[in-house]
């Protein structure tokens, strides 16, 4: 039996596919990441494929098959037109997409994860043009963000192991353990927690304030490269040690610049 479905759509990702084709991936607000094929999407239906370009809100009408899933027809509602046109905002946009894209499986309805990238990608189209370091920190607390909702929010107020009140200057990090364990706590048990490391209380005020602030309020403080640095790469084992697909050759900063 043949199905069709007609969604709200952003494409996050796309390729060619076979001679004549593109293969897409785009998120829905309520069936989840969808995969689909643009039928002769590299010539003959060029306008088909120019409204499946990524950084727009469109209507989706797919139809699935026995073998495949295909576009059937689409139409932009709102375009991001900064992302599309201008190439810093972008590859910032494009560096959360591909992400999504490599960690996010596909058919599960997550309507809060659609939000979420809603919410960023308005935000980045909106924002003025930022420095590479400004970058980091957005993109690293998008993806605090999108390591909460895929489980494994990190701790950052109460100890790991006794779940007391994180004090200032009285905790270790642990990144296979994706959080803050008092200094009680390791030193008790030294056996459990020998390979919680020092970090510097600014990081952690880091960290709290990438995961929890409005994206808006992530362009306020004031940013030192060092600590943006050690910010980014705790992101990163966080990402590495939790989330199946992240690739970690390339941290996720390395994509944000063209320097
Ligand atoms: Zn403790």
């Amino acid at each position: 039996m043949w199905s069709t479905l007609k969604t709200e759509a952003i494409v996050i990702a796309s390729e060619p596919w076979r001679e004549a084709d593109r293969r897409y991936r785009a998120l829905t607000p309520g069936h989840g990441k969808l995969e689909f094929v643009g039928r002769g999407a590299r010539k003959g239906k060029a306008k088909l494929a120019a409204h499946l370009e990524p950084f727009a809100i469109v209507t989706l009408e797919i139809i699935k098959g026995a073998r495949s899933t295909t576009v059937i027809g689409v139409e932009r509602q709102e375009v991001f037109s900064t992302l599309a046109y201008s190439i810093e905002p972008r590859l910032l946009a494009l560096a959360a997409t591909t992400l999504i894209d490599k960690t996010v499986r596909p058919d599960l309805e997550d309507k809060v994860l659609y939000d979420e990238v809603l919410l960023l990608l308005r935000f980045l189209n909106d924002a003025p043009a930022f420095p590479p370091t400004r970058n980091t920190f957005v993109l690293g607390g998008f993806l605090l963000r999108l390591l909460r909702h895929l489980g494994y929010d990190v701790e950052l107020g109460a100890c790991l192991s006794c779940k007391d009140d994180i004090r200032p200057l009285a905790f270790r990090w642990h990144e296979g353990r994706g959080g803050l364990v008092c200094t009680n706590c390791v030193l008790e048990k030294p056996h459990e927690w020998f390979s919680a490391r020092t970090m510097d209380e600014e990081i952690v005020t880091l960290l709290r304030f990438a995961r929890d602030a409005q994206y808006v309020d992530l362009l306020r403080p004031s940013l030192k490269a060092d600590h943006v640095g050690a910010f980014a790469s705790c992101v990163h084992d966080l990402m590495r040690f939790h989330v199946p697909g992240y690739v970690d050759e390339t941290p996720f900063w390395h994509t944000t610049t063209l320097a």
